[in-house]
């Protein structure tokens, strides 16, 4: 990927060095646990695994693997099936193109977002809002190709920003399926190490799932640091971008 003036002021601004993409895309060695809640179902980690059958893509809740997107935000809406639902001011369901060529996956709302309905809109949010400015993506109104679609792992905030229960994953795991299945995105970016675990069915720790190309469901997900982390450790941000180029890369060849 070669990048432009604009493209380059950009990475300055991220406070990001610049980075030659990677010649080539690894492929992740064959997923060995699968201790949460995506994992329930046959994994979805193994790199070049072929898609499940229709039916074994929901497991815990399969009214929702068919649902179209006006039945899907209904539903998110209504969720009580945990107590999330008691705590949240509302769930946040997710933003940007239906068909986006990027999906970005974070972990959960958090206080910002939960009071206004919308992922990532606090100091993470502009940061990652950088980020995909510096790739050419928005989340503003663009072409599929340039408007990412935007989701949480968990449609609901934990109490006091804590991380996410094992089950509370597991309950609104249809939904990010469901919203993947919909979208069907050329490259998923999941960000931090909840999302990232929880799509690649894995436990292992992100630093060692970064740096190459998995799969769910036969989407390429490319894993790399939640941007709430990347404002704490600004050391981490070329690594990140590493990440960015490995997953642009993908794109454009897919
Ligand atoms: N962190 C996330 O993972 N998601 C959000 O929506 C906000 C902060």
């Amino acid at each position: 990927m070669r990048w432009s003036e604009r493209q380059r002021e950009m990475l300055q601004a991220m406070g990001v060095r610049l980075f030659e993409p990677p010649a080539s895309v690894a492929s992740s060695p064959p997923d060995t646990a699968a201790p949460n809640a995506l994992a329930r179902t046959p994994s979805p980690a193994l790199a070049g695994a072929a898609s499940p059958p229709a039916a074994a893509i929901v497991s815990l809740r399969p009214e929702i693997a068919t649902l179209d997107w006006p039945s899907l935000r209904d539903a998110v809406a209504a969720c009580q099936a945990c107590a999330l639902g008691q705590s949240r001011q509302q769930t946040v369901f997710g933003v940007g193109h239906p068909r986006a060529h990027w999906m970005i996956v974070g972990e959960a709302p958090g206080e910002q977002e939960d009071r206004q309905g919308e992922p990532f809109v606090g100091p993470a949010g502009q940061l990652l809002d950088n980020m995909l400015r510096a790739l050419g993506l928005t989340r503003d109104e663009a072409p599929p190709e340039r408007q990412v679609f935007i989701a949480n792992t968990l449609k609901c905030r934990p109490p006091r920003n804590r991380n996410p229960d094992p089950a509370e994953t597991a309950q609104c795991a249809p939904f990010l399926e469901r919203q993947i299945a919909l979208v069907q995105p050329r490259l998923i970016l999941a960000m931090g190490r909840f999302a990232a675990q929880a799509l690649l069915a894995s436990d292992e720790p992100l630093g060692r799932l970064r740096g190459r190309v998995h799969r769910y469901r036969g989407v390429p997900v490319v894993a790399t640091y939640h941007p709430a982390y990347l404002l704490r450790t600004l050391a981490d941000k070329a690594r990140a971008w590493e990440d960015l180029c490995l997953a642009a890369t993908v794109v454009e060849g897919g």
